[in-house]
C-alpha cells in the first residue's frame, strides 16, 4: 500500500515506513460502516469507538445511521463496567473466532474463550460418522472423542481436528484469493471446502452456513 501511494504521488518525498505504519494503525482501528441489513457501505475511523475493546460476549453493539456510529448497550450497565463490542461475527466457534481476530493481533481471553464448553461442539455441529444419521455430536468428558447424541457412535478427536485444520488451511487460501480479487480461484476453493464440510459437519452447522453464504457472495 505504501508503494502504491509512492507510485501515485511520485513527486512528493514520502516516508514509506511511516505510511505503512499509518495504514496498519488505520486497518486495526477502522470500522466497516454497514446499512441496516449489514451490507458494507465503506470504512470509517471513529477515535472514541476505536478504544472500545473486543469481547466474544459483548455488552454493547456498534450500529450506524448513515455515517454516524452509535454504541448501544445490550443489557443494563453499571457505571464501572467496561463497555465491550465484538469486532467479528460471534456466531462461531472459539477456533474460528480466534482465526478471525488474527487481523487485530491479539488473542481473546474473554469468559467465552477461556471456557472449555460444549457450545463449540454444538456451533461446530460435527456430523455423525454414520452419514445417514442426523444426530449432533458432543465431546466426551475426557475429550478424546465426540459422540453422537442419537446413535452413540463416536468420532476420534484427532480425526476431527485433522479435518478441521485442513478446512481452516483451505479457508485461508480461499480468502486470500478473494481479497486479491481472484473470484474464480476463490470460488473453486470454497466449493472444495463445502464438499469437505458436508462430510464433516451437520447440515445445521454455522461453519457450513458461512461457507455457503460466502459462495453466494462470490458467484452473485
Ligand atoms: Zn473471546
Ligand atoms: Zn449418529
Amino acid at each position: 500500500m505504501a508503494n502504491l501511494v509512492q507510485l501515485i504521488l511520485p513527486s512528493i518525498e514520502l516516508d514509506l515506513k511511516e505510511i505503512a505504519h499509518t495504514f496498519s494503525k488505520f486497518a486495526c482501528n477502522a470500522h466497516t460502516i454497514c446499512d441496516p441489513e449489514l451490507r458494507p457501505l465503506g470504512t470509517g475511523l471513529f477515535p472514541a469507538i476505536s478504544i472500545i475493546n473486543h469481547s466474544c460476549v459483548p455488552n454493547a453493539v456498534l450500529l450506524f445511521e448513515g455515517r454516524t456510529a452509535y454504541v448501544r448497550a445490550l443489557q443494563p450497565l453499571s457505571s464501572n463496567t467496561e463497555v465491550s463490542i465484538s469486532y467479528i461475527e460471534t456466531a462461531a466457534t472459539t477456533l474460528k473466532r480466534h482465526n478471525d481476530l488474527k487481523q487485530y493481533f491479539f488473542t481473546c481471553t474473554c469468559p467465552r474463550c477461556i471456557k472449555d464448553s460444549e457450545e463449540d461442539a454444538l456451533l461446530e455441529g460435527y456430523r455423525c460418522k454414520d452419514q445417514k444419521c442426523d444426530g449432533f455430536l458432543l465431546p466426551d468428558s475426557g475429550k478424546k472423542a465426540y459422540t453422537c447424541q442419537k446413535c452413540s457412535i463416536s468420532r476420534d478427536e484427532e480425526e476431527v481436528k485433522k479435518v478441521s485444520s485442513e478446512i481452516l488451511l483451505l479457508s485461508d487460501k480461499a480468502s486470500s484469493f478473494l481479497s486479491s480479487g481472484n473470484n474464480s480461484e476463490a470460488g473453486s476453493v470454497y466449493k472444495t471446502i463445502e464438499q469437505l464440510e458436508q462430510k464433516h459437519y451437520h447440515s445445521f452447522s454455522t461453519t457450513l452456513l458461512h461457507t455457503r453464504e460466502t459462495l453466494l457472495k462470490v458467484y452473485f
